[in-house]
């Protein structure tokens, strides 16, 4: 019956060494993690502004990697249609109900975008339409079919406008 008693007890302190062996891995776990996030987040950071150094450089037209620039002619892109969506987001909040005028039957044409005016580099013609496919125009740099109201070729980077 003693070694009984005695083997219980061996048991629960056993149990009790274990969970907090347990608990201190937990907090181990946490603590590398916490680590690792705040290794991530500075990396983050650094590639951010390795993002924000390229995007300087293409919009001064100093940035000779052909790779680059076409992903910042990307990004140039994206902000160009933010841009638009946020027009048409303000004019869709103005928007009050009025029961008396007929619903407006044309769909909502933004105003044409005009790019703030740089003053580095001269501006290239207007890129040539494809016939029979409207809304697509030949870059004049690389040949690629770009969207007419793009500013920048998706392929190589080039301004449009
Ligand atoms: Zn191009």
């Amino acid at each position: 019956m003693a070694d009984f008693v005695e083997s219980a007890k061996n048991f629960v302190s056993s149990a009790v060494s274990r969970t907090s062996w347990e608990a201190q891995k937990q907090m181990r776990v946490r603590g590398k993690q916490n680590e690792i996030d705040k290794l991530m987040d500075q990396r983050r950071q650094l590639l951010d502004e390795l993002g924000q150094i390229a995007m300087t450089q293409f919009q001064q037209g100093t940035l000779s990697d052909p790779q680059l620039s076409r992903v910042c002619a990307g990004i140039m892109e994206l902000d160009h249609d933010v841009k638009n969506r946020e027009a048409q987001l303000q004019d869709i909040k103005k928007d009050t109900y009025m029961p008396e005028q007929p619903a407006p039957v044309a769909d909502y044409n933004p105003p044409p975008f005009t790019p703030p005016s740089s003053s580095t580099g001269p501006k290239q013609p207007a890129a040539p339409t494809i016939p029979g496919n409207q809304g697509q125009v030949i870059c004049p740099n690389c040949g690629n079919s770009v969207r007419a109201n793009s500013l920048y070729c998706r392929s190589c980077g080039a301004r449009l406008r």
